[in-house]
């Protein structure tokens, strides 16, 4: 029989057997026992937090006969084709590799079918998110409209990328970390019933850098199996945790010493796709930069003792400028600050990644400052980097002082907040564009944005995730972002702005200019300018079939927006 990963094996089978989230669980169970079941639900959090294993539970006990307090039997002949993935009724779909439109209509056709062998008929989607505008709309109609005996199970682990107009009709429970007592007895039990003996600081070990996901805990717990004979020892424990973390800490690193901006994003989204907490990264990567520079900086021989600095380190060490160390640290600093007022981390580490991959000037600058060669040169360099550290010091104090508490010190809370610029809108453009919107040339671009994102970089994509054509003209459209910090960059980034620009030539026949508005002003860019076209002309209703909205109408649209959210409305005449 081949070897079976931990976290299959031992995949819960019953809501009891789910760790730390008991809340979720007992009221998915209480709902099954008063046959108040909703039939749409989204589950959200880290990966590994149990959001699979649930919907599975929930679908075999929704369906089981024999269950009892809201759990099946795990023995009846449905219970076990389900546990086995083999129950036609009962559908696990992977929207990261089937996020097209046409597998969602596929579904919206089939659902419509009543179930043939259980009661309900289960659509498991995981990473619902990864879905495109075009699915989300298809799948919203199934869910404004659900067929009797289907419940869908969406689950997801970036819940920020879903329409609200889906959200609104689901019941969401969000998946907390698992914490590390909780992870802790679960490898407990595993290795009681598997009859390995184990070092109880084995198990904190690895519960600390599973940072909350069951799942990356079991698969670190089988690594170090196989490193260890026998029993699990605290030592391979902590050879297998360190590694990975360092492995993957280096290759960022290395990305943005190469400028490979892609890869960055690429080892970032990993991280996170593996249940990595963001601001957990944000302090490895500090921490790890400045073990770097203390590296580059001290006698090498005393650091070789740290259990960090085995070869990969030291070879990245002599390569990395500290110029860009200090940049690393700098901006880091900056993103932990921001991050903290947002809960959109993700974004702020992708705008992070792609400032610092890009860094070459900085980091130019720094390695070719003007060098004749000799002892003197040297001990300038050295006397630069001891000044770089000291700073970088007071640095790391900013930091720690802010880890753990609640509150940052108030000098550094204010300071953020009011050197948080405000975007300034080119109003200017915006009106020229309004003056001479169309519905049609708004839609076409609706149409046609989920597929830009296809034809862009990923440092571009970074930038334009969060972007949403609010109105068009033939010769140009205003574009809303979440965030200001990408707003300013989209604004900004000639060759992004190039690269859209040819995208629509090719796809819509014209070239048209992209005006960049952060959603948050956007209501207030568009009343103004409402309230100027009624100014200017009192005779605005014999010209308004395009541009101006009547304003009447333009009221129950805001409604609507307000409701479902700006993208997913549709004004239909
Ligand atoms: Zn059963």
């Amino acid at each position: 029989m081949s070897y079976q990963a931990l976290y299959r094996v031992w995949r819960p089978q019953r809501f009891e057997d789910i760790a730390g989230q008991q809340a979720i669980t007992q009221t998915l169970k209480n709902a099954l026992v008063q046959n108040k079941t909703s039939h749409a639900y989204l589950f959200t959090g880290p990966r590994g937090t149990g959001k699979t294993s649930a919907a599975k539970i929930f679908a075999k006990a929704i369906n089981c006969t024999h269950s009892q307090d809201g759990e099946p039997c795990n023995e009846c002949d449905l219970c076990q084709s389900i546990t086995q993935g083999k129950l036609g009724d009962v559908i696990e779909i992977d929207a990261a590799s089937n996020n097209g439109v046409e597998e969602i209509r596929d579904i919206r056709d089939k659902a419509n079918y009543a179930p043939t062998q259980a009661d309900y008929k289960v659509y498991i989607i995981d990473e619902v998110h990864m879905l495109s505008m075009g699915a989300f709309n298809a799948l919203l109609k199934t869910l404004e409209e659900p067929p009797a005996n289907v419940i869908f199970i969406l689950a997801t682990t970036e819940p920020h990328k879903i329409p609200l107009t889906i959200i609104s009709r689901t019941q969401r429970f969000d998946f907390r970390r698992i914490s590390p007592q909780d992870i802790v007895e679960r490898m407990r039990y595993i290795l009681t019933q598997k009859e390995v003996d184990y070092a109880e600081d084995a198990l904190q070990t690895i519960a600390k850098a599973a940072e909350g996901g069951m799942r990356d805990a079991l698969s670190i717990l089988d690594q170090a199996l196989s490193f260890s004979e026998g029993a699990l020892q605290t030592e391979d424990a902590m050879r297998i945790t360190g590694s990975i973390t360092q492995e993957l800490l280096e290759g960022y690193i290395e990305a943005l010493y190469s400028h490979e901006t892609e890869k960055g994003l690429n080892i970032l989204h990993a991280l996170i796709a593996e249940g990595k907490d963001p601001s957990r990264f944000v302090e490895d990567m500090i921490l790890f930069s400045r073990d770097l520079l203390l590296y580059q900086t001290s006698q090498a021989d005393t650091l070789l003792k740290m259990a960090k600095a085995d070869d990969g380190f030291a070879e990245l060490a002599e390569q990395v400028p500290a110029a860009l160390l200090y940049e690393v640290i700098q901006v880091f600093n900056e993103t932990q600050q921001e991050m903290r007022l947002s809960n959109h981390a993700e974004v702020y580490l992708e705008v992070a990644t792609v400032r610092l991959t890009q860094a070459r000037a900085a980091v130019q600058t720094a390695s070719t400052a003007p060098s004749s060669g000799g002892a003197d040169d040297q001990v300038q360099e050295v006397a630069a980097l001891k000044k770089q550290l000291a700073e970088m010091q007071k640095l790391m104090q900013n930091v720690t002082a802010n880890q753990g508490t609640a509150k940052p010190a108030p000098q550094k809370a204010k300071r953020s907040s009011s050197s948080k610029s405000v975007f300034k809108v080119n109003k200017t453009s915006v009106h020229r564009v309004l003056e001479n919107a169309t519905r049609q040339d708004l839609s076409q671009l609706k149409d046609v944005w989920p597929d830009l994102m296809n034809v862009l970089e990923a440092s571009q994509k970074a930038i334009m995730n969060t972007s949403t054509p609010v109105a068009a003209s033939p010769q140009g459209l205003v574009v809303t972002f979440d965030y200001d910090i990408l707003c300013e960059r989209a604004t900004n980034d000639t060759i992004l702005l190039d690269a859209i620009g040819e995208y629509l030539e090719k796809v819509i026949g014209h070239r048209a200019e992209m005006i960049s508005v952060p959603a948050e002003q956007w209501p207030i860019v568009r009343q103004e300018f409402i309230k100027q076209m009624k100014e200017d002309s009192t005779s605005a209703e014999d010209n308004q079939e395009a541009a101006a909205p009547d304003p009447k109408e333009d009221q129950i649209v805001s409604e609507a927006f307000k409701l479902f959210g700006e993208s997913f409305v549709q004004v239909k005449e």
